[in-house]
């Protein structure tokens, strides 16, 4: 795992698959946000980082977020996303990303067989670390139960998968594109400066979101793009502010509303 701080309060921690933790460390306590495929140790790299109380919370329950936590006793997360975390941290998943890994599952044998910790209930407000704070908002999009953190002493929004430069909204699980949208408008209102994704390192600015969001529109074009493991979901692949992408399930959406 390689460890960068990018403000006052805030490291990142990428994983051995490419997947952003986000450690926030106060004075008094410190929040993980996700724990990635938890292949590789944590706590010692935590350790080395922090020597306080660290509460994880999960921006949602995807494998790549959220398989981590089985290192953990705790994990907080909406309680909107118990049924994906059911479905994304089982066995035959684990497998699959052993297999894509290229790992042996024979050496990989705590790993198919650890428990997850229950989910334990998140609500929406600020928790205080002391001289910083986590405002947890739940933002429905990428999955119901997604959440996105504001850290108003370092003008930073963590968005989870809510939003990366590639954004992926065709799963089952994913929100229409036009309550997406409507959604993700909401969080402007905060003030951030910068962002930090999911699956892209630093911090980006906030206005690459913001002409990301401005781009979801009627008129703008899209094409079909099919995804091998999804064949009944018709993918489309929208191009937004030259060179960001959001992938969504066509059916669903209801384009009319897209400008509103
Ligand atoms: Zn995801």
């Amino acid at each position: 795992m390689i460890a960068a701080k990018l403000t006052e309060h805030i490291t990142v921690i990428t994983d051995l698959l490419g997947v952003n933790l986000t450690l926030i460390t106060g004075d008094e306590k410190a929040v993980l946000v996700d724990t990635g495929y938890g292949l590789d140790q944590i706590a010692p790299v935590l350790t080395g980082l922090t020597d306080l109380p660290v509460q994880v919370i999960l921006t949602h329950a995807h494998h790549d977020h959220s398989l981590g936590a089985m290192q953990f006793e705790s994990v907080w997360a909406f309680p909107e996303e118990g049924p994906v975390y059911a479905q994304y941290t089982c066995r035959e998943r684990r497998m699959k990303i052993l297999r894509n890994a290229g790992l042996s599952p024979d050496a990989y044998a705590w790993y198919l067989d650890r428990p997850m910790p229950a989910l334990h209930l998140l609500e929406e407000g600020s928790i205080d670390l002391g001289d910083v704070h986590v405002d947890v908002m739940h933002v429905p999009g990428h999955t119901p139960g997604s959440a996105m953190m504001y850290i108003p002493e370092d003008g930073v929004l963590v968005s989870g998968d809510n939003w990366n430069p590639e954004t992926w909204l065709f799963f089952p699980e994913a929100l229409p594109l036009h309550v997406y949208k409507r959604n993700v408008m909401r969080v402007l209102e905060r003030p951030f400066g910068s962002v930090i994704c999911s699956h892209r390192q630093g911090l980006f600015e906030r206005t690459r979101l913001e002409r990301f969001l401005a781009g979801i529109r009627a008129t703008a074009p899209w094409q079909l793009s099919p995804f091998a493991d999804l064949p009944d979901i018709r993918r489309g692949m929208m191009t937004l502010d030259g060179d960001q992408v959001i992938a969504f399930d066509v059916d669903k959406c209801d384009f009319e509303q897209l400008d509103i």
